[in-house]
């Protein structure tokens, strides 16, 4: 573990002092620019493999085709390369963000998968180089067309697909529950990369914007990878090690409820645990409802509750409701390939800070005796804990 991370440290160490010459001789501020796209799109793509993520270094890599495009064919406006080249790169390159966020994401593991979409981009590449000596020259002219010649240097069919890649990513942001961040910062490398092709005659500004969109998948991957570790796969809700961090700052006064579901053994070994699993993501959604707390997903078939700034007084209502409505539902299950209706019913335990109990960890302990007293007394119910008479005051 060690010797792996020595081992790119000291390859970006090197790169740094191989590269110090060519960077300093004096090589004024706008020629270092060019660079700068590279620079944050190879760490991005280091960070992706990292992660093993796969659709980040497509967009990466698209990106850096585009900067290594206007770098080698820097437009003059006057030469046929120039004038082909950037219609068409224009326009595709929408097209290819869409074509990647639209494939399935595989990690990095199936290698397949990897050296087919790696081929896609490949011959991507191909077709721009056979398009620019072949295509005949009315297509030229429908791709070239311009949007609006003066101030405007994008061309009308490459802002058309911006456009409605921009509106289909929209739309997919909005539809999907829980859209990923990556998928958001697509929708703003989109527009600014748009902007960025409207300057074609400033490659100064595509680089720097390319940079900022660079910048922005990196972030959206530093945050996926964030929200990844604090949420719970199964259920959508926080994690325990955001419930950990939660007891930082929790101040004087606060609850905490921990709930546990009624013989989910049983209803585990006779329904399968597929079938658990749904109800787990049914009692979850139920849970999520106590808008005055924040959910946790304790591990297993346990979830916890942090109330701040309230009392058991002021959050038992909200938990009651809560736990008659669970014990409400009704629950269709698969059994032996029959729907039968089933129901399932919760437990909860409240418990408050007191100078007895200082610490976050012994308030929810406190919690817990009083589930566990719950559970005794019969369980689909909830008990405060009343350290004072150490008595369990039943709901
Ligand atoms: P009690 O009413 O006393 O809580 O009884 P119980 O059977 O619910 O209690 P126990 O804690 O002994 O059982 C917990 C069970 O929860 C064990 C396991 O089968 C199930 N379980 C825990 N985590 C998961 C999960 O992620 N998915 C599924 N399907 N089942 C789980
Ligand atoms: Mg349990
Ligand atoms: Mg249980």
């Amino acid at each position: 573990m060690f010797l792996k991370h020595f081992i790119w440290l000291l390859v970006l160490s090197s790169t740094a002092v191989v590269l110090m010459d060519q960077a300093v001789s004096q090589t004024p501020l706008l020629e270092l620019l060019r660079f700068l796209p590279f620079l944050i799109g190879s760490g991005a793509i280091f960070i992706s493999i990292f992660l093993n993520r796969f659709q980040p270094i497509l967009i990466l890599a698209t990106l850096m085709l585009l900067n290594l495009a206007v770098i080698y064919y820097r437009p003059t406006g006057a030469d046929l390369t120039t004038l082909t080249l950037f219609p068409l790169v224009s326009l595709l390159f929408p097209l290819n963000l869409l074509l990647w966020s639209w494939l399935p994401e595989n990690g990095l593991h199936k290698k397949g998968y990897v050296v087919f979409q790696l081929g896609l981009l490949l011959a991507e590449v191909f077709a721009i180089y056979g398009m620019m000596a072949y295509l005949p020259l009315a297509w030229w002219q429908w791709v070239s067309m311009p949007f609006e010649g003066n101030t405007h240097q994008i061309t009308l069919p490459a802002l058309v697909t911006f456009i409605v890649v921009g509106g289909v990513l929209l739309f997919r942001a909005a539809l999907v529950r829980q859209a990923k961040v990556l998928d958001l910062a697509l929708l703003f490398v989109l527009v600014v990369m748009a902007i960025a092709l409207d300057h074609v005659h400033q490659p100064a500004i595509i680089y720097w914007l390319s940079s900022f969109a660079a910048l922005m998948i990196l972030f959206a991957l530093v945050f996926d990878a964030h929200h990844l570790a604090y949420t719970d796969q199964l259920t959508g809700l926080s994690g325990r090690r955001a419930l950990m961090e939660s007891f930082m700052g929790l101040g004087r006064r606060y609850s905490i409820a921990m709930m546990d579901i009624d013989h989910f053994k049983s209803f585990n070994d006779r329904y399968g645990h597929e079938v658990g699993d749904q109800v787990l993501r049914e009692v979850a959604d139920a849970l999520r409802q106590i808008t005055v707390g924040r959910v946790y997903r304790y591990g297993g078939e346990e979830f916890t509750v942090v109330f701040k700034n309230k009392t058991p007084e002021d959050v038992i209502g909200a938990i009651e409701a809560v736990r008659q409505k669970i014990a409400d539902l009704t629950l269709q299950v698969k059994q032996k390939k029959r729907v039968t209706k089933t129901q399932v019913t919760v437990s909860f335990g409240v418990a408050q800070k007191t100078p007895d109990l200082k610490q976050p960890e012994a308030v929810m302990k406190a919690a817990d005796e009083a589930l566990y007293q719950a559970k005794k007394a019969g369980r689909n119910q909830t008990v405060v804990y009343h350290h004072a008479t150490k008595k369990h005051q039943k709901r």
